[in-house]
Order: structure tokens, then sequence, then C-alpha cells
């Protein structure tokens, strides 16, 4: 048993990477700096300034400490427990950079779900063992049971889930995290939008625990790149020591602290975007070529069609592009719609009406 006690969980002595335990990161050259010097001529910045208003002549802070003080003041979780990721596209790839060998372990998928798992798998050489979900867009526990081998490091589930909409049992969860002697990497970029609770509130459960999120969807900063990954202080520590250590730039970390501010201007964006939600599933179930509509905790729904890429070229002659999804395993006949403004959903519903 792990360090939990009955917990399976290998622990990262026996998860990790053997490259990675004995590596020594990179120290920048403000890491053994602490106090108040002001003549700055350690890392080869241009000492004059830069050709912008701001210092962006100096490096940004490697672990980012005001952001990831305010975003503690969110979300309860202290800073030892966050990582800062330029997107939590690059928190995905680090997770298999720090525990997966190339061409020896492997990690299950539960297909459909968002397509960087696979991709970050491919470019590292990592097998991605692939369990479909149910029907019903729930997990396969037996088939992920089988699925699992000793050299299965990883298993990512994404909840509110992508492309499907739907949130994940969080009983098949827990049952995941429970018995899995790996990391299960909880994947909650559409959080915001459910009205299911966020894992985050089981991290002090369970050690073997990364839950993901990011400010690219209902915080409105896509551009900026910058997504989070929170987890035990030990997988956290492996997560900075992998990274790159300039990783999230100085431009992203002042405008996503100034961003972080604006909670309630959010809370209103989702409150709206649920509404429109609401107005898209009813308006869309009167079109005959809908055949289903699927239940959605997220900012797009899944919307089952008698001709998805009809619909789709037609749509784009109108200058409307929406996610086809029709030759996705268990999407067959799909479209993936972004929720847009009031006006964008107007157009998008009068333009289908004159589809035939
Ligand atoms: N996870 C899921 C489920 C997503 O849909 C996306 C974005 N499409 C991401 C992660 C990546 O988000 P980020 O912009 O933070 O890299």
């Amino acid at each position: 048993s792990g360090p939990d006690g009955n917990s399976p969980f290998r622990g990262l002595g026996g998860l990790l990477r053997e490259n990675i335990k004995r590596l020594v990161p990179y120290s920048s050259a403000r890491d053994e700096y602490q106090g108040e010097a002001s003549v700055f001529l350690d890392a080869n910045e241009n000492a004059f300034g830069s050709p912008l208003d701001q210092q962006f002549n100096r490096y940004p802070d490697p672990m980012q400490f005001d952001l990831k003080k305010r975003i503690t003041e969110i979300k309860g979780v202290p800073p030892r427990n966050i990582f800062i990721g330029n997107g939590s596209d690059e928190a995905i790839d680090i997770l298999f950079r720090a525990f997966c060998n190339p061409g020896v372990d492997n990690v299950v998928l539960v297909p459909p779900t968002y397509g960087m798992y696979e991709v970050s798998a491919n470019i590292n050489d990592i097998e991605a063992r692939k369990v479909n979900l149910t029907e019903d867009y729930q997990l396969n526990l037996e088939g992920i049971a089988e699925a699992i081998d000793k050299n299965t490091k990883l298993i990512f589930i994404c909840s509110p889930n992508n492309p499907t909409g739907n949130s994940i049992n969080r009983d098949d969860i827990q049952t995941l995290l429970a018995n899995f002697s790996g990391i299960v990497v909880v994947d909650e970029a559409y959080i915001n939008f459910s009205r299911q609770k966020s894992f985050i509130q089981e991290l002090t459960e369970y050690s073997n625990l990364v839950v993901m999120q990011t400010l690219s969807k209902a915080w409105g900063l896509a551009g900026l790149r910058v997504g989070m990954a929170f987890a035990s202080e030990e997988i956290i520590e492996v997560m900075n020591k992998v990274k790159p250590p300039y990783n999230v730039n100085e431009s992203s970390q002042q405008l996503a602290l100034a961003a972080l501010a604006n909670v309630g201007q959010v809370n209103e964006w989702i409150k709206e975007t649920l509404a429109q939600r609401d107005r898209l599933v009813l308006a869309l179930k009167d079109l005959e070529f809908v055949l289903d509509i699927y239940p959605s905790d997220a900012n797009f729904i899944l919307v089952k069609t008698t001709n998805a890429n009809g619909i789709y070229d037609f749509l784009v002659k109108q200058g409307i592009i929406v996610r086809n999804r029709s030759k996705v395993e268990l999407c067959e006949g799909c479209l993936r719609i972004t929720i847009g403004t009031p006006d964008e959903n107007t157009i998008l519903l009068e333009t289908l009406k004159t589809f035939e």
C-alpha cells in the first residue's frame, strides 16, 4: 500500500521516471537572491529598458508568486499545491514528461474526449490505451481496470467532458482514485459552467489526484495562455522541476492577475451562457434534422443530426463555424456548438432554419 495507508497509490517513488528523479532543475538567475537588491546584473537582460512602457526587459517570476496568491484567494488552495502553465496544454505535456517513460509506459484515455491527451501521448512516444465511454458517455470502469497494467502511469478524465458536454459521475472518479496505483488527472476546463462540485475539494483526500483548470474558458483569457494544475505538494514540485523556468510570460502574469479581480463579471457571463444554452437547446429541438441534444454542463452542446457534414458545410458558407465531430466514435452525426452571445446565437438559429 502507498502513502495513504489503504491506498494502492504507488507514491512518486514508484511513478517518476528515473531521469526526473535524478534531474537537477535549471536554476534561474534570481533563485539564490532574496532581499532588496537594486542593481540586477545577473541575467544578461538589457539593462537600458524595453521598447515598451513596461519593464519587459526583465524575466518574469518563474514561480508566479503574485498570481498564485490570488488563485489561492479564489480557490482556497495553497500556492504550494498550484502549478501554473502556458495553458493547461502545457500541464498535460509536463505530466507525460515527468511520469511516462517513452516506449515503455502507457496511459489510459476514455474517448470521446479532449484531443490533446492523445497528441501529447504520441509526441512523448507513450502508448495511449483507449477505453471508450459507455453509450451514455460515462466511464467503463471494468474496461479501464482491464486496460491498466504495471506500466500505466496516468488516467485522463475530462469532466465536464469535451466534446460530449456531460459531467462524469463523481462516484466513478472516486472509485478510480481509490483503486488506481498511478495518477488520475481530472480536467475541469469547463467546471465553471457545471452544476457539479470541483474535485479540488478532494485534494486532501487523494494524493494521486491532479485537477486541471484554465483561464481560457469562463475567464475569457484564452489568448493569455494560463492554465492551472492543483495537486499534492510532491506532484507540484515535480511539475515545477520539469517546466521551462519562465513558462508563463510577464504580460500574461500581469494581465491574468488584473483579470482575476473581475469575479463578478465572470459570474455574469457564466449566468448568461447558461441562459443562452437553455435557449439554444429549446430552439434546436424544433429543427427536423436535429435528432438529439446531449445534456451539457459546459459552454457548448453536442447536437446529433441527420446530416452533420451537410449542415457543417452549409454553415461555413454562411460564415458560421461549428465543430464537426461526426467522424468521432460515439459522436456519429454530431456537431459541437459553442454557446455564443445572444446575437450570435440568433444568427446561428436563423441560418439553421434555412437549411434544407
Ligand atoms: N482541457 C480541455 C478539456 C479543453 O477543452 C481545453 C481547450 N480546448 C484545454 C484543456 C486546453 O486549455 P488551455 O487553453 O488552458 O491550454
